[in-house]
């Protein structure tokens, strides 16, 4: 076969795969196997490895770089991206709707509404068609290159989608959200927590955490997500867009996954019911949701109506009320913190709370349990706000039987059974002063070991406990003397792991 012969066939194969890429990301209706789909990338793969130099920037197998970045370069955003002023109530919308309408007058205005996703903002930048800059919103006038990252991520495309209907602009932008599903998240964490790794609190921050790794390889591994669901800067004359459904599709022309559930609505009454279904249902949804977004759909109403020092004023985020449930308090024991700060925790009658069984919930300090009046056995109001560990927020007194006990502040550590100090500067906070208490020691040297700084691989919380519990690491300065021998007298630690945590 002739390299002409050869470039046409890997051009064939790269078109397909985009084809069936899109098929499966945007429009979520694939069209062949997974396995199928390995074999395309298989092929491609085997023809580009014996011709290099037909290697494109933007074939599909060019998502993972093999660079792993020092730090991330910071790049000014060409429009700034700007947050949106929050409500929390209907009224508060209507009061928002009334403020437009003094600017616009008599035009009729109609409202695009979508969930407010959990996720982390990016802006993703196509020259002449090609994925060019993804960088992370940042301050809103400067964010974070991120393009290396950006690039493993299936939903967004290397280069734009040819469309029979729009030609592709020179400059094309689109701001998002990257995220995780609550399924995905929970198989991550799973499989962090099986390599003994840290696991994260939820899935905005498994989001962000993963969009910020230094080396592309570990991000193309976590099971992020993309929806576009605002414009950037946009050049070019012949592309038209009058308002935000118009933009939604030729996104999705172009290949770029686009924000779903979202709704036109003719007027805010329309605007308030659709906000208060999705407040009953936002558990239906695959992920986080805190709020509804609504927007003015005419972009020449948009115009008019301007942006203010922070927001557009031609959208508003509608946030979500906490999540509250009724359940009773089971026990209250304590924790010690890795300063050895003692506080208190609830355990309660496991109860289903926004969508997730709960079992236990903060009581912050001690001064806290006085606020509350809270005493073991009483039933109480508790409260999910977001990614926080649920908090009561009231004792239910009228539910009171009598056998309720006072919850007393141990006098020993519960772990180590050292003296419990109360702080004289700080009235609220009680401390184990033991030095050498294990509690402290783990928690310590997981905190030490999270610090970005430190990067220490593999030396997850499982990992800390057993090096504590077998007294391999006494002190923070132990870690850095610990021998392979000693790694493999641990559980579940591998050979490799070992080699791994000690390079
Ligand atoms: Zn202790």
């Amino acid at each position: 076969m002739s390299l002409e012969e050869i470039k046409k066939q890997i051009e064939k194969l790269r078109k397909e795969i985009k084809r069936h890429d899109y098929l499966y990301y945007v429009l979520n209706q694939p069209e062949i196997s997974d396995y199928e789909y390995d074999q395309l990338m298989k092929k491609l793969q085997d023809l580009e490895k014996k011709y290099p130099q037909l290697i494109t920037p933007d074939s599909p197998t060019q998502r993972v770089s093999g660079e792993v970045a020092k730090e991330f370069k910071s790049v000014k955003h060409t429009t700034p991206m700007l947050s949106l002023e929050n409500t929390y109530s209907s009224e508060e919308i209507i009061d928002w709707e009334e403020r437009i309408r003094k600017i616009l007058g008599e035009q009729k205005c109609e409202f695009v509404v979508e969930p407010k996703i959990d996720g982390v903002s990016c802006t993703i930048l196509y020259k002449n068609g090609l994925l060019v800059l993804g960088a992370t919103r940042g301050d809103g006038e400067t964010g974070e290159d991120i393009t290396l990252n950006i690039k493993t991520i299936h939903s967004i495309p290397l280069s734009l989608r040819e469309s029979s209907k729009y030609q592709i602009p020179s400059t094309f932008e689109v701001r998002g959200e990257v995220y995780i599903d609550k399924k995905d998240f929970e198989k991550l964490n799973k499989k962090l927590q099986d390599n003994n790794e840290i696991t994260f609190a939820n899935p905005r921050n498994a989001a962000a955490g993963s969009i910020r790794q230094k080396d592309p390889k570990v991000t193309a591994e976590r099971p992020l997500k993309f929806f576009a669901h605002s414009t950037g800067l946009i050049e070019d004359k012949n592309l038209k867009i009058e308002n935000h459904l118009k933009f939604l599709e030729i996104c999705k022309e172009f290949g770029i996954r686009t924000i779903e559930n979202f709704k036109l609505c003719k007027n805010i009454e329309e605007v308030i019911d659709y906000c208060k279904k999705w407040q009953e249902e936002r558990d239906k949804i695959e992920y986080d949701i805190d709020g509804m977004v609504i927007k003015v759909n005419s972009f020449r109403q948009r115009e008019i109506l301007g942006t203010t020092m922070k927001s557009p004023r031609w959208a508003i985020a509608y946030k979500f009320p906490a999540q509250q449930a009724t359940t009773k308090i089971k026990n209250i024991r304590v924790q010690v913190g890795r300063t050895g700060i003692i506080t208190p925790v609830a355990d309660l009658e496991p109860v289903k709370c926004g969508g997730v069984t709960i079992s236990h919930a903060t009581l912050h300090n001690f001064d806290e349990i006085k606020r509350l009046g809270v005493k073991i056995g009483d039933t109480v109001i508790v409260e999910r706000a977001g990614e926080v560990i649920p908090k009561i927020v009231k004792v239910i007194e009228s539910k009171r039987t009598g056998n309720e006990k006072n919850f007393k502040v141990p006098e020993k550590c519960p772990e180590c059974g050292g003296e419990i100090v109360k702080e004289k500067e700080e009235e609220v906070a009680y401390r184990c002063i033991n030095p050498s208490c294990p509690a402290q020691l783990i928690r310590g040297l997981i905190h030490f070991a999270k610090r970005e700084a430190m990067d220490i691989e593999g030396l997850g919380e499982a990992v800390v406990q057993q090096l504590v519990e077998k007294k391999l690491v006494q002190d923070f300065a132990d870690i850095y003397s610990l021998k392979k021998e000693d790694l493999l007298q641990l559980e579940l630690f591998k050979d490799k792991k070992a080699q791994n945590l000690l390079d």
